[in-house]
């Protein structure tokens, strides 16, 4: 078996060194619970930053991964495959959405997002084609999703980015006004997630929703992060009760497996054959992991369950504030999804390294605020647990 010291060497010598030094050897997981290269085990709440929903080895995942993987792996798109097909009836009825398109990240169904928005305007003859999006959001890694990405250090090394698109202040309703006249979308993130879990203002996503119904321009909600029961809604759609044209889909989709989607209402239905394609997207296995999935989340009484464990940490980290106000500064987010925001004078990679160190796996993301993503199914024992070893940890940082 392979120790961490050994696939640190390999990977520096063979890998491009896009994710530096890695924290550990992940070598198997279990429920919440992901084990090292030396037995140690780790109460995981990043989840493969917010993809494995239902944890590790599932029984539901297992099976269905087992039966498709028996039957065939891929067969591309020239061909009708049952899990896909069955998957579109589900996640288009489950999302409140006419139509979806299959792909293989968040980045890809981003993509297809811009892709679908433009199309729509030249099919009309008009030439609106700018992509509005906030500053501090993420969007992908691709040109034309770093393009819409609005952070600085991603975009500069890469220029020229595709034309075509712009950011304004997130929380700025004026700003977005003005942005999205003569655009031909607005590219949203509900809760910015990579940027630090971010809320907006009372009102504001009200207010972009408007704003694009006034203007015409379509809106795009980014739920590649908060989508499939983060919020504890199956969508953040939902929680805040907005309705986009185009919506994306990825992390957790796939239960582990590459999966993303891009949905749309009737208006935004306008791709015709050959416009797009993929030829991994919609994948037989991952298609049958996903329907497992929403099996899962969209069972009786799971996402109430995850609203009352998302209450449950929203007011643990909470008390952080009120006990280390000079460390913790800030807590926020909703469902499942949390962030606590750390004074500057206190580098989150050192709590993150302190938790490890106790057997938590958390991340740090934005500004310095430590992120929460827990599989959906932690309990609230693995919860308390963890809060419980926060505390420690920031009460001797
Ligand atoms: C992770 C993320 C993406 C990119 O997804 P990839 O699968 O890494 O391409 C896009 N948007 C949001 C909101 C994300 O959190």
């Amino acid at each position: 078996m392979m120790h961490y010291a050994e696939a640190a060497e390999k990977d520096s010598l063979h890998a491009m060194g896009v994710f530096g030094q890695r924290l550990l050897l992940i070598e198997k997981g279990e429920g919440c619970t992901l084990y090292d290269d030396t037995g140690k085990a780790y109460t995981d709440f990043l989840a493969g930053i917010a993809v494995n929903a239902l944890g590790y080895r599932h029984p539901a995942i297992q099976k269905a991964l087992a039966e498709q993987a028996d039957k065939l792996l891929h067969v591309s798109n020239y061909f009708y495959v049952e899990p896909q097909v069955n998957l579109a009836e589900r996640l288009t009825a489950a999302c409140g959405m006419s139509k979806v398109f299959f792909a293989n990240s968040g980045a890809e169904a981003n993509e297809g997002a811009i892709k679908l928005a433009r199309r729509y305007w030249s099919k009309k003859g008009e030439g609106r084609t700018n992509i509005v999006s906030l500053n501090g959001s993420f969007h992908g890694r691709t040109l034309s999703t770093l393009a819409a990405t609005g952070q600085a250090k991603y975009q500069q090394p890469f220029e020229p980015l595709p034309q075509g698109f712009c950011q304004v202040p997130g929380g700025d309703v004026a700003a977005l006004e003005q942005a999205a006249q003569g655009a031909a979308a607005v590219l949203i993130e509900l809760v910015q997630g990579e940027n630090g879990v971010i809320m907006w203002p009372e009102g504001y996503l009200k207010a972009v929703q408007d704003i694009c119904r006034k203007t015409g321009a379509l809106l795009i909600v980014d739920e590649v992060q908060t989508g499939i029961g983060r919020t504890g809604q199956f969508l953040a759609c939902q929680t805040f009760d907005i309705k986009p044209d185009i919506l994306t889909l990825a992390k957790a989709l796939g239960g582990g497996l590459p999966l993303g989607a891009v949905l749309c209402n009737n208006k935004a239905d306008v791709f015709s054959p050959g416009e797009h394609g993929s030829t991994f997207g919609g994948n037989p296995v991952s298609c049958a992991v996903a329907g497992a999935v929403l099996d899962e989340v969209l069972g009786d009484g799971f996402l109430q369950v995850v609203r009352e464990k998302g209450a449950r940490l929203g007011a643990g980290l909470e008390e952080m504030v009120q006990r280390y106000p000079g460390k913790a500064v800030q807590a926020r987010g909703v469902g499942l999804m949390r962030g606590l925001q750390l004074d500057a004078g206190l580098p989150g990679k050192q709590v993150v390294l302190a938790m490890q160190e106790k057997g938590y796996i958390i991340n740090c993301a934005g500004h310095n605020t430590l992120r929460f993503v827990p599989p959906l199914i932690i309990s609230q024992g693995e919860i308390d647990a963890m809060l419980s070893a926060l505390g420690d940890v920031l009460g001797n940082a």
